[in-house]
């Protein structure tokens, strides 16, 4: 079984076709998919989704603000987020360690089945005038995950230095998506026991080092994904990514790891199970 750990089925290049995404994933084998969140609209999205989630095809939430989506005001949503994660009126000044069916999360979390705050990171690629306020979002989020022990999803573009550096003796669980650093910042990142999570970029040709990267450090700490719309891997490259294109990714990462495409798939599988702590 393989895991999509990344996601944005809910986008609208899939509203005319989702139904039959769902199923050529699932005849590919996939049998799960996490949603990362980006800001109020694709929230907005989620319950109908969710809806859809089958014993052959389960679906998965995170709730967070994406980096590209922090603006003055960022904070109201943000409010409205964490009431539904774990501070709803009802437990109002409890501490939630007490609570034992209430799991940190409240109702309308488990409604839409949120499994971890994401996506959320810094952005450096896109947005360099606001780096103050995106990493303050990022800390806010990334604090809340430690409270309610969940794990977060991290958008590192051209800023994994800087996320690294700043979350210094923060003990969050978590994933660093679309990986594409170093040796040297993975071997951080598995000591911190921390995930990567690798999709389409893998395949490109002119991705050599990250490949020599996952060769070297096997597959004990990596999750697969797509990133599905974007990101599509070869020989898809330029299409649009859907799930079970996914197979080209744990075909890759096999070939890496001197094992077959589904036992890649297996390892991931259960890595990602192990991360968001849902029984495989
Ligand atoms: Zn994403």
């Amino acid at each position: 079984m393989l895991t999509d750990t990344h996601c944005h089925l809910y986008a609208d290049a899939f509203d005319e076709d989702r139904t039959e995404v769902m199923q050529r994933a699932v005849s590919a084998g996939i049998g799960r998919i996490f949603l990362p969140n980006v800001d109020l609209e694709s929230w907005n999205k989620l319950p109908d989704l969710l809806s859809q989630s089958t014993t052959e095809l389960s679906l998965y939430s995170m709730l967070g603000i994406h980096p590209c989506s922090v603006d003055e005001g960022w904070e109201v949503l943000w409010h409205q987020m964490k009431a539904t994660l774990g501070h709803g009126p009802e437990f109002e000044g409890e501490s939630i360690a007490n609570k034992d069916s209430y799991n940190g999360l409240n109702q309308s979390a488990r409604l839409l089945n949120v499994v971890g705050i994401g996506e959320i990171g810094i952005d450096l690629y896109w947005r360099q005038d606001n780096i103050a306020l995106q990493q303050e979002a990022f800390l806010t989020q990334v604090r809340e995950s430690i409270r309610l022990d969940l794990p977060v999803c991290i958008h590192s573009r051209e800023s994994l230095d800087l996320i690294l550096d700043c979350t210094k003796g923060l003990p969050f669980r978590g994933v660093y998506h679309c990986y594409g650093g170093s040796l040297e910042q993975a071997h951080s990142i598995m000591e911190l026991g921390q995930y990567m999570g690798i999709g389409g970029t893998v395949t490109f040709k002119s991705n050599q080092a990250l490949r020599d990267v996952l060769k070297s450090i096997g597959p004990d700490r990596v999750v697969m994904e797509t990133d599905a719309p974007y990101l599509a891997p070869v020989p898809h490259r330029g299409q649009r990514n859907e799930p079970a294109m996914m197979t080209e990714v744990a075909q890759c990462l096999g070939d890496l790891w001197g094992m077959s495409a589904e036992e890649a798939g297996e390892r991931c599988s259960r890595n990602a199970a192990d991360l968001w702590r849902i029984p495989l």
